[in-house]
């Protein structure tokens, strides 16, 4: 199908990332099952690259500079994976384009005004370990210094169901709709906290045991710890550190928001995400589902925790 060239720039924009993630997916899958990840080390241990970030940044990064030349892109893998090179370029338009919807106060958007976060694999550390099912493609649409649009693509969504179709995108855009997946409620009478399983610390600890969940869910990566609050699965996502980055958590920011949560930084302001914002979320990040007290949970974070997150 080819792109409706009179659709607003966010829709197309959208429906392009759609498509674009889930052929990330794919290359993910593919350097997997051939089974050589050519692990780095980035700042840290705890901090990995693998050939599969590289490649899966070349496939978004390229695929979007061929469709949309002038907006801005940064890539959680650097600049030497941005290079539009031929062989990472896919044409969205070769695919069944899903439609977009986009909110009159977004229609007439200019590409020059858009700032794209791209992190290619969120949860590399989960994906070396075989813990497939944390691993997604986060592309964050942001402008005005707001995330406006996200995707989230899982590569691995029904892995463990043989039989049924491996993958799903989801996508979202502020003031819009969700699309991809049924939004489903958490649990009442209970509150369970996401958090992170392979970057935790005293202060990330300290914050969790402050807001007295009734069950903790360590899992790997923002995208598929936000999954689980537009799943139902968890009420909120607490993570005081500064170890997340602006392409961490635009793309779920977006898609939350759409449905009617919100995410924060541990202090309760919001996350600038314009092209001159620093790439580390040093205020930490706090999201909850649809229809949960935010402010509550921001006033039970001890100040300690806060001021150990200074800007
Ligand atoms: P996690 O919840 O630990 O899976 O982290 C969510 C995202 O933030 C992933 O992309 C991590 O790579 C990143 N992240 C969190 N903490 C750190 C850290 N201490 N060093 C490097 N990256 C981090
Ligand atoms: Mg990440
Ligand atoms: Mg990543």
């Amino acid at each position: 199908m080819s792109l409706a060239q009179g659709a607003p720039l966010l829709s197309r924009l959208v429906s392009s990332s759609v498509a674009i993630a889930s052929q990330a997916g794919h290359v993910i899958r593919e350097i997997m099952k051939k089974g050589d990840l050519g692990i780095v080390e980035k700042e840290s241990v705890r901090d990995l690259q693998t050939e599969a970030d590289r490649a899966a940044q070349r496939c978004i990064i390229s695929s979007l500079n061929k469709c949309f030349p002038k907006i801005t892109i940064i890539g959680e893998e650097g600049e030497d994976e941005t290079k539009v090179t031929s062989g990472s370029i896919f044409d969205p338009s070769t695919t069944s384009l899903v439609d977009v919807a986009c909110p009159p106060h977004l229609s007439s958007m200019a590409e020059e005004e858009v700032v794209v976060w791209v992190d290619p694999l969120d949860g590399t550390a989960e994906y070396t370990q075989g813990l497939l099912d944390h691993v997604t493609v986060l592309i964050g649409i942001a402008s005005g210094g707001k995330a406006i649009g996200g995707v989230i693509h899982q590569p691995y969504y029904n892995y463990q169901n043989p039989g049924s179709e491996l993958g799903r995108t989801i996508w979202g855009i502020v003031g819009g709709e969700v699309g991809g997946m049924k939004i489903l409620p958490p649990p009442e009478g209970k509150l369970i906290v996401t958090t992170t399983r392979s970057h935790s610390s005293s202060t990330v600890n300290d914050a969790i045991s402050a807001v007295s969940p009734d069950e903790v869910l360590r899992v790997g990566g923002a995208g598929h710890k936000v999954m689980l609050l537009l799943e139902g699965k968890a009420h909120l996502y607490v993570f005081a550190s500064p170890g997340c980055k602006k392409w961490d958590t635009c793309a779920p920011q977006a898609i939350l928001e759409a449905a009617g949560g919100i995410l924060t930084d541990i202090q309760g302001n919001a996350i600038p995400y314009d092209a001159s914002a620093p790439h580390r979320n040093s205020t930490g990040v706090l999201a909850s589902a649809a229809g949960q007290k935010h402010g509550v949970y921001l006033e039970q974070i001890p100040q300690h925790v806060k001021d150990n997150l200074k800007a």
